[in-house]
């Protein structure tokens, strides 16, 4: 009997995993409880793949031979309950792709914070070694449409927790885990220990002969490494502990780090980098350990790490006016990622944040904010707990509820040789359609209403 496959969920990871699917013969079905975009049907419809969307039917997806289940479907949605009731196997695009792609080699990023920026950097790095690469997973086009559409050596893929949990067989050639911290908890049973064993499927699979490349400074992080047995080439990096490996390390001080697997090393001074802060240390040292495990020459990562420039929404200079330098942060919506923004400024800063909260603790930045901070605009429709949170802490606090007015008292307020640093701490969707909206409309408000 024909395997049949059925995908629920028509966005960029499920229209590719239906396409990789045709292709390889099978009979697909594609499911989507609401719209599919139009890019995303014509393409189905040029592949010939059979699709529905505003709803599931039943009849049409439960006699399926195995599920790939799109990352954004929660395990709780009732289609995916149905269908685990009579056993159908669930898998994720990841697991599905993988078993097309034999010869080729994958490089899996991992982590709560830092996934993009590492990503892209890697992925840098191997084109310009002129690698034959391609970058996805949660960036660039999906891991199985580029597998359908291209014939690569190496996929550089960016990984969520959620595309984690449904790979079972598949192994990553190198891994890389950059912090754990909690978030998306709501999806994990409200258990940190499930969210970090999700994580750690990274390292699933993996034989002696794989890399796996962590932050030996992220102490959730080194318990996990300390009470598993873990067989694949461990690649630490670091600017705290020290947990020199055999098999290779990155270690920060100074403000230069030096990368070294096996016998190759490379020197990287941060302060000659394009992207700034402790936190870009570490996504550095991480994309250079795994550009050596690939096997790219020393001299070739250097060139392409100080070439490499932020990625749209992450500590973004956007344009300095009258002495002060804007800064696009959006793609900050947890405390952490804040904490290492307002780590990594060195001007007085003013700080726009708010949005929906998530139920965050702001206390980790409270000595940042003491610090560095003179103004916090909030910027959101309820100000309500940042405003009593930092009351005290920070000597000017304005309420505001659009970007518009938010940004008029940001340029109130700043001085030649601040910062207006947008980064939010929350998610967007209060005020905009998602933090690149936000981003955008930040960047447009700039240069249309200060650029002279
Ligand atoms: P992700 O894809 O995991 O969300 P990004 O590279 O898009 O990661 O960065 C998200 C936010 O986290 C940005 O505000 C960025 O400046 C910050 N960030 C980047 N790298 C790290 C890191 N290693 N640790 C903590 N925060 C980071």
């Amino acid at each position: 009997m024909k395997e049949r496959i059925v995908v629920l969920g028509g966005g960029i990871s499920g229209y590719g995993s239906a396409i990789l699917a045709k292709k390889a013969g099978k009979d697909v079905f594609l499911s989507d409880m609401g719209k599919i975009s139009d890019i995303y049907r014509h393409r189905l419809e040029e592949w010939g793949v059979e699709f529905e969307e505003g709803g599931h039917t039943e009849d049409k997806i439960l006699n399926a031979t195995t599920i790939i289940k799109s990352p954004g479907i929660p395990d709780s949605a009732p289609i995916v309950v149905a269908a685990k009731k009579i056993g159908i196997p669930i898998i994720s695009e990841m697991e599905f792709t993988a078993k097309y792609i034999k010869g080729s080699k994958t490089i899996c990023i991992t982590g709560s914070n830092g996934k993009t920026t590492t990503t892209s950097l890697i992925y840098k790095i191997l084109s310009d070694a002129g690698y034959n690469v391609a970058l996805g997973g949660n960036i660039g086009e999906s891991f199985a449409y580029s597998a359908a559409t291209g014939n690569y050596d190496w996929y550089v893929l960016e990984l969520s927790s959620f595309q984690l949990d449904g790979m079972f067989d598949f192994k990553a050639n190198i891994a890389v885990l950059m912090n754990i911290t909690p978030d998306h908890l709501d999806r994990y049973n409200y258990s940190f220990q499930n969210y970090i064993d999700s994580k750690m499927r990274i390292i699933r699979n993996q034989k002696s002969c794989d890399c796996f490349i962590y932050s030996a400074d992220d102490s959730v992080i080194t318990a996990e490494v300390y009470r598993r047995d873990i067989a694949s080439r461990q690649l630490p990096f670091m600017a705290h502990a020290a947990v020199a490996s055999g098999a290779g390390d990155a270690f920060l001080s100074d403000n230069t780090f030096i990368a070294r697997v096996g016998k190759k090393s490379v020197e990287i001074d941060t302060t000659k980098m394009q992207i700034k802060g402790l936190h870009n240390a570490y996504d550095a040292m991480a994309a250079a350990l795994a550009a050596l495990a690939a096997g790219v020459s020393p001299e070739q990562i250097a060139t392409s790490i100080y070439d490499f420039s932020p990625v749209e929404h992450r500590l973004e200079p956007v344009a300095e006016v009258d002495g002060v330098l804007y800064i696009n942060d959006s793609k900050a919506t947890n405390v952490d990622s804040v904490w290492y923004a307002l780590q990594s400024m060195t001007r007085p800063v003013v700080w726009i944040a708010g949005g929906t909260d998530k139920g965050n603790d702001y206390s980790p930045l409270f000595d940042f904010a003491k610090d560095k901070v003179h103004t916090l605009i909030c910027m959101g429709l309820d100000n309500n707990k940042l405003e009593r949170d930092f009351a005290g802490i920070i000597p000017n606090i304005i309420s505001t509820c659009s970007l518009d007015e938010a940004m008029r008292s940001a340029v109130a307020a700043a001085k030649s040789g601040d910062a207006v640093l947008l980064s939010p701490a929350c998610a967007s969707f209060d005020l905009f359609k998602n933090y690149c909206q936000r981003g955008e409309l930040f960047k447009s408000w700039v240069n249309d209403n200060l650029k002279k």
